[in-house]
């Protein structure tokens, strides 16, 4: 970490992070003497756990940098004393927020009603309650401050962690996704980084540091500190929400230097955790579990997914929404996520409300159109196809649309397959038109799987984990279970992305593709047997946390 000149003086501002810890080092000592206590503070299982959620690392990256010996401290804390997993996948949409809940609930996005970083709630758009703050009531942007409403967004239906676990000490540390946490540590440092990133005084490296000192305060302070609502013994569970490699991968691209950098931090923060728990002596009663929402895929091409349907002669409403924009009426709603997917939102037409005066919106959003309606939709100039409208488009690489609860379209620019769900955990996926949208003819070939078979869900994780588009067929099901899907959820092509930034991206995510999909799993001193060779998804961890 290069010096940098703040207030007149040369620090390195690494070592300022780490001077809390020196603090830290002190007050421990005070605590050795009751760290025996702790150990009759486990319930159910024998182990604590801590889970640390890297934001954004490529499953390949971090694997093959374990190969070269650059992550010296996972090595040593994590695969010596644990089990690599090869094939890992996240949920679709691959992206912070909705991928961050099946680690900490063992569902999906789709039954949680949590589709997209971003999305809009049709049925609760009507003019009734339409007004300056209906925002808050059918549309969401966990980009901002609509992150602290994940916890009431998810469904209530099902429990996370930190409420199955409610009788113990549990701790959510920078993690947005705390209900029914004990402790939670909101990420302050992520505001600060937001602030002074620019000015390179405080970077996001910083935030994951400051990440694993605050899980070190929380375990060696305890009751010292009360103000600070510190638990009063090592929490039995932890989540540890590290962003610092995905926002170097947004703004360098997933295989940059500055991104390897940042994971060589994240490595040195596994080596501060170690540490704590060795002080303690609970290093061998916690286990730890390293995981990733998504990965990200190399970005150089942006396309404006919005400014085209403006063009096609719809007026679109896009994130973030403006004040003024949320005024006006609109007939399509865009949500992009990761900036890889999308959900479009369309007035179905002939629906139509009547408005009080001063308010603009006159479709009637809980009526939704069908695939006919779709493919035969009303714009100002007449009627066009819209899925074939998308699905040519260059950067789109597939388009999905839920016919019924048991049947997904699958469109490309020459191909249309079917997704059907049977009973509880059935799937088969056929091809009906021109080449297969998923890339699944090898497979065919291979006699791994048959167009048409119904397969349950982990047969189609071990089929297609080793594909561009792993586990397809199950994630498309799942996430039309979310009534907060769009109409068109869109894939876009590998090098393309659908929205501008400043500055543009050079890597996104939130799509199908294995880049983002395949994330690390990294398991240590676990109850769980889980195996190299096995495919995971992302919410077999919440098992594996809880064994
Ligand atoms: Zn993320």
């Amino acid at each position: 970490m290069p010096a940098r000149t703040i207030f007149g003086q040369r620090i390195n501002h690494t070592h300022a992070v780490e001077a809390v810890a020196h603090t830290l080092h002190v007050v421990s000592l005070a605590r050795r003497n009751i760290k025996f206590a702790f150990r009759d503070c486990l319930l159910g299982s024998d182990l604590r756990s801590i889970f640390v959620l890297i934001d954004g690392v490529r499953a390949d990256v971090l694997y093959g940098m374990l190969n070269e010996k650059s992550l010296p401290n996972i090595r040593k804390h994590i695969v010596e004393r644990g089990v690599i997993v090869r094939d890992a996948v996240t949920v679709f949409p691959s992206t912070t927020g909705p991928a961050h809940a099946p680690f900490l609930t063992g569902a999906f996005p789709g039954p949680l009603n949590m589709p997209g970083i971003r999305w809009f709630d049709r049925k609760r758009n009507n003019y009734q309650n339409y007004g300056p703050l209906a925002w808050l009531q059918f549309e969401r942007d966990y980009v901002g401050p609509g992150a602290f409403a994940m916890n009431t967004d998810m469904s209530g239906k099902i429990p996370t962690i930190f409420e199955r676990l409610k009788d113990s000490t549990t701790a959510a540390i920078f993690e947005p996704i705390t209900r029914g946490a004990k402790f939670i540590y909101p990420p302050l440092a992520n505001v600060m980084a937001k602030i002074f990133g620019p000015l390179r005084a405080f970077t996001w490296e910083h935030v994951d540091a400051l990440a694993a000192r605050t899980l070190e305060l929380v375990y060696r302070c305890s009751a010292l500190v009360k103000w600070m609502k510190i638990p009063s013994e090592p929490p039995v569970f932890s989540a540890v929400y590290m962003p610092g490699v995905d926002e170097a991968s947004h703004e360098h691209g997933p295989l940059s230097e500055n991104t390897r950098h940042a994971i060589k931090n994240v490595d040195k923060q596994i080596g501060h955790i170690a540490k704590t728990l060795i002080d303690l002596d609970l290093y061998d009663e916690t286990s730890i579990v390293i995981s990733s929402d998504h990965g990200l895929r190399p970005t150089s091409l942006h396309f404006d997914l919005s400014k085209f349907l403006t063009t096609v002669g719809l007026d679109v409403r896009t994130f973030p929404v403006t004040f003024l924009q949320g005024l006006g009426e609109f007939d399509a709603t865009v949500a992009v996520s990761g900036n890889g997917m999308a959900h479009i939102y369309l007035a179905k037409e002939g629906a139509e409300d009547i408005a009080y005066p001063f308010q603009y919106i006159k479709h009637d959003w809980s009526k939704k159109p069908s695939l006919g309606d779709l493919e035969n939709y009303r714009i100002r100039k007449g009627h066009v196809n819209m899925i074939d409208l998308v699905s040519q488009l260059l950067p789109i690489e597939q388009v999905f649309v839920s016919e019924n609860k048991a049947t997904s379209h699958v469109f490309s620019c020459n191909g249309h397959g079917v997704v059907k769900r049977k009973g509880r955990n059935n799937y088969s996926y056929d091809v009906v038109r021109g080449e297969d949208p998923l890339g699944y003819a090898a497979l065919v070939e291979e006699g791994k799987i048959a167009y048409g078979e119904w397969l349950d869900d982990r047969e189609w994780l071990s089929a297609t984990c080793k594909t561009e588009f792993p586990d397809a067929p199950v994630q498309i099901a799942q996430i039309f279970e979310s009534s907060r899907s769009g109409d068109l959820v869109l894939n876009s092509r590998s090098g393309w992305d659908l929205m501008p930034e400043i500055p543009p991206h050079k890597g996104s995510h939130g799509g199908l593709h294995a880049a983002e999909m395949k994330v690390p799993l990294l398991v240590a001193n676990s109850n769980y047997q889980a195996k190299p060779d096995q495919p995971l998804r992302t919410l077999d961890v919440f098992d594996i946390l809880l064994s």
